[in-house]
């Protein structure tokens, strides 16, 4: 262990009052002290903050920190100063004398920390001026918002790399909560000149309950979720800001303690709403994903999603707001084939390059997978995460609330529908051939004159769609590498097709059930 490490444990109590590391902290510090440029991914609430703190307060020199948003750097600053240690925030919310002061107090050696807003950093003013101030470590918050295809994406963040070049000498010690491996190489690739330690942590968070819904009243559902949690803090998340400010009116009308927050409400409104949640016990906000990045609130009780949340790195984010004190806490996260195609309406009409558009259109089928996944949420999720897993006994699927059947039939018909159709068609297409419905595309197609062609008339089109979504959860199909836009066989597919191997299929929660189940 570097000696170093041995002074941060003492640091950590004296300065944080904290009597040991989480798990994890110690290894990147570790790595930190040995000079080493990290790239830390580890999940939100295990503490990634103190893996830059730490080292900035115990040895010499001046560590910039970037961060995506002020209101998360005035906060760290502030906690930090509370605790004796010397920081500064240099961003455009402070007020030109403020800026000037702490440049002034920059050049005089003051600080241990100051944390830059990127688009300040990338001011060609500011390398002369950190450098100056003698600053040796760059920490880089959520430094997946460097990833172009990930929800927070900053343009800014692709600045990083050269501003870091600019100021020279610098450690590079990056964190974030969200990165797949592709987004992890991103940032690699992005941010690193060359291969830095890298860190993963378990994204497990046990304690967090899963459960996905079909919607059947969306705004019912939620209602339910709340009055089962009377009393305790809860956030529920919504698509549209229309969509929040109609469940929060919707909850404040049956007696919940609900507050809208989103962008489309004035900028006092939010604080105050955010101020309320964070003071008071039991307050329920109703948002749209402005909601929550740097929200450190222990006790949430529950996150709900009113509508299919945006990928499944959102979707990991969000909840995990729920729980961070490891006591249960609840999710439920409702979906629709409306929500669906609305989103897969948004990335083909949007204006992005057809790349990106392939890169989305891949995201949602990896959190379609999720909510018709017939296998464990857990196990699900964290293999969205490159983990492997146990089903997890904590949520909807592994406590058997979806009916289950023996699908090696359906199974075997929906394959024979994607070999007859060359592996070019979608989930709707399928069910459509499937069902027997001639529709213009099925006709225009010729696949009409398939044998395939009604082959399926036991299950309605839904969950069709919904099966072959979870043959591709299960893994029995696959976007061919090479050419995504076709769909190919795994071996365990081909399994299925000889009939070696079982398959179990999950088919739909009755809507009566679905309101008691939820619990
Ligand atoms: P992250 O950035 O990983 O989401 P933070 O760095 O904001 O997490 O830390 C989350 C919370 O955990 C903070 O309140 C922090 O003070 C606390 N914390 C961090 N490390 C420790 C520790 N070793 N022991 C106790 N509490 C800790
Ligand atoms: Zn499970």
């Amino acid at each position: 262990m570097h000696p170093d490490t041995i002074e941060a444990r003492a640091a950590l109590e004296r300065v944080f009052g904290f009597a040991d590391f989480r798990p994890g902290q110690i290894e990147v510090l570790d790595a930190v002290f040995s000079g080493e440029n990290v790239l830390a991914v580890m999940p939100t609430g295990s503490g990634k903050s103190l893996c830059y703190q730490l080292p900035a307060i115990v040895r010499k020199g001046l560590t910039i920190v970037v961060s995506p948003l002020i209101a998360l750097m005035r906060d760290q600053v502030q906690q930090l100063e509370r605790r004796g240690v010397a920081a500064a925030a240099l961003h455009s919310a402070n007020t030109g004398p403020e800026n000037a002061a702490i440049e002034a107090g920059l050049r005089r050696g003051r600080y241990r920390l100051v944390y830059v807003a990127p688009e300040r950093l990338l001011r060609p003013d500011t390398p002369a001026l950190l450098r100056e101030a003698g600053a040796n470590a760059l920490a880089i918050d959520e430094a997946h918002c460097v990833s172009q295809w990930g929800h927070d994406f900053r343009p800014e963040y692709h600045g990083l790399a050269q501003a870091a070049q600019a100021i020279g000498g610098l450690q590079l010690i990056a964190v974030t909560a969200t990165a797949d491996a592709p987004t992890r190489a991103e940032i690699v690739r992005t941010l690193f000149s060359s291969p830095p330690r890298i860190f993963v942590r378990s994204f497990d968070r046990p304690n967090i309950h899963l459960s996905m819904r079909r919607k059947t009243s969306a705004a019912r559902q939620v209602e339910d979720m709340v009055a089962r949690h009377k009393g305790q803090s809860g956030i529920v998340y919504c698509a549209s800001r229309k969509g929040a400010e109609d469940l929060s009116r919707r909850l404040s009308a049956i007696g919940a303690p609900a507050l809208p927050y989103h962008a489309g409400l004035a900028a006092e409104i939010r604080s105050a709403h955010q101020d309320e949640f964070l003071r008071c016990d039991g307050v329920v906000i109703v948002a749209t994903v402005a909601f929550g990045m740097g929200i450190d609130k222990p006790d949430v009780r529950f996150v709900c999603h009113a509508d299919l949340p945006q990928s499944v790195e959102a979707y990991y984010q969000e909840i995990g707001r729920a729980g961070r004190d490891g006591l249960p806490a609840k999710t439920l996260t409702l979906f629709s084939d409306g929500d669906i195609r609305l989103r897969e309406r948004q990335i083909a009409e949007g204006d992005a390059s057809a790349e990106r558009k392939r890169a989305e259109q891949r995201k949602l089928q990896a959190l379609i997978a999720l909510c018709e996944s017939p296998r464990c949420r857990r196990q699900t999720l964290l293999a969205a995460f490159g983990e492997a897993s146990d089903p997890c006994g904590n949520c909807d699927i592994c406590e058997g609330h979806w009916p289950v059947f023996n699908g090696v039939v359906a199974a075997q018909k929906i394959m024979s529908a994607i070999h007859r159709t060359s592996g070019r068609f979608f989930s709707g297409h399928l069910a459509n051939l499937l069902v027997g419905k001639a529709t213009d595309a099925i006709k225009r197609h010729g696949h009409d004159l398939l044998p395939t062609f009604g082959v399926g008339k036991e299950f309605a089109v839904s969950e069709w769609r919904s099966m072959f979504h979870q043959l591709h959860a299960s893994e029995l199909i696959a976007q061919d590498p090479e050419d995504r836009d076709r769909w190919v066989f795994t071996d365990a597919g081909r399994d299925v097709i000889l009939g070696q191997t079982p398959l179990t299929l999950r088919g739909e929660i009755a809507p009566a059930d679905a309101r008691a189940a939820t619990g």
